[in-house]
């Protein structure tokens, strides 16, 4: 297992992305941090001007929704019949407002529609034909699948088989504090390679991918949907920040929660309402980067 954070120190405003626990090949470590610090410069930019971390949050996700390196949005893994099932969420911790979308058919930014129907607020979760349909009526445009499945990921069903199953890795997600001292989350990802379709993980799902408190902070999971969801990891993690835990034990306790029960791989990032962030995974590697009024550039690795 492995923890870091930026030494538990508060923040006026501060962003953390991840960018998916797996295990990276070597040349893909750096690249993935790459992206995670472009990620957090965009969301960042936001927070210094004064902006709200719920902005901040779909932003970042929005960025790494587009570098088709990840797994969400364009570059998003494929289904056991070869189509895109779309998973996102995003959570404000000023209201416990709440949005996501899953098994969302191929939209460009499916957080921006999680964003959506956290504004519309009559549901939280739209699935499929339905959350198509509420798309389109917000003004989305459907994408053609083509300008989304990219090569690499093309490629790599053709090599594969529906025994294949597996944990993709490279999911996306944010947290923020704002200079308010309001937090946020946001989760985004195509799930697991050759999922059965109708599949859902823990991306879409309030507590379990997501989850934003501003009296306790925010957390956005990755790893294997079916073991976070049994134990409701950033609900989970939440409560403890929420107890006076300070983010990196808060962060080393979640997915111990997940090691112990020997549920499956995961990770998470986490900000707690001083501005402080953490993350921790039990996997090889997982992409990060973090930004905050503290620091000049931004903090990543993998
Ligand atoms: N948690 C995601 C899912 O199970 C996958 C991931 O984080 O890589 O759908």
């Amino acid at each position: 297992m492995v923890t870091g954070s930026g030494g538990g120190k508060p923040a006026d405003w501060c962003v953390t992305v991840h960018g998916g626990a797996g295990e990276l090949p070597l040349e893909q470590r750096q690249p993935h941090a790459e992206g995670c610090a472009a990620a957090v410069r965009a969301a960042g930019e936001v927070l210094a001007a004064g902006g709200r971390a719920l902005d901040a949050v779909e932003l970042a996700v929005r960025v790494l929704e587009d570098d088709s390196k990840f797994n969400a949005g364009t570059g998003a893994c494929l289904t056991e019949s070869g189509t895109l099932e779309l998973d996102a969420s995003i959570m404000n911790g000023a209201e416990l407002a709440s949005g996501a979308v899953c098994s969302l058919p191929p939209f460009k930014n499916p957080i921006a529609i999680a964003r959506a129907v956290l504004d519309d607020g009559r549901h939280i979760l739209y699935a499929a034909e339905g959350a198509s349909r509420f798309a389109i009526e917000k003004g989305f445009a459907p994408a053609s699948p083509e300008t989304m499945i990219t090569p690499a990921v093309r490629a790599r069903f053709e090599r594969g088989s529906v025994v294949a199953e597996s944990y993709a890795g490279s999911t996306v997600g944010a947290v923020a504090r704002d200079k308010n001292g309001h937090v946020a989350a946001a989760t985004s990802t195509g799930g697991t390679f050759f999922k059965r379709s109708g599949r859902v993980g823990d991306t879409p799902i309030i507590g379990a991918g997501t989850y934003a408190d501003d009296d306790a902070g925010a957390a956005s999971a990755t790893g294997l949907g079916e073991a976070i969801m049994r134990v409701c990891l950033t609900k989970a993690t939440i409560e403890l920040l929420r107890h006076g835990m300070p983010v990196e034990e808060a962060a080393r306790f979640a997915v111990m929660l997940l090691e112990m029960r020997g549920l499956g791989p995961g990770g998470i990032v986490l900000v707690d309402p001083h501005g402080a962030f953490g993350y921790a995974r039990t996997t090889q590697t997982m992409s990060w980067a973090a930004l905050s009024s503290n620091d000049p550039a931004p903090q990543r690795g993998f």
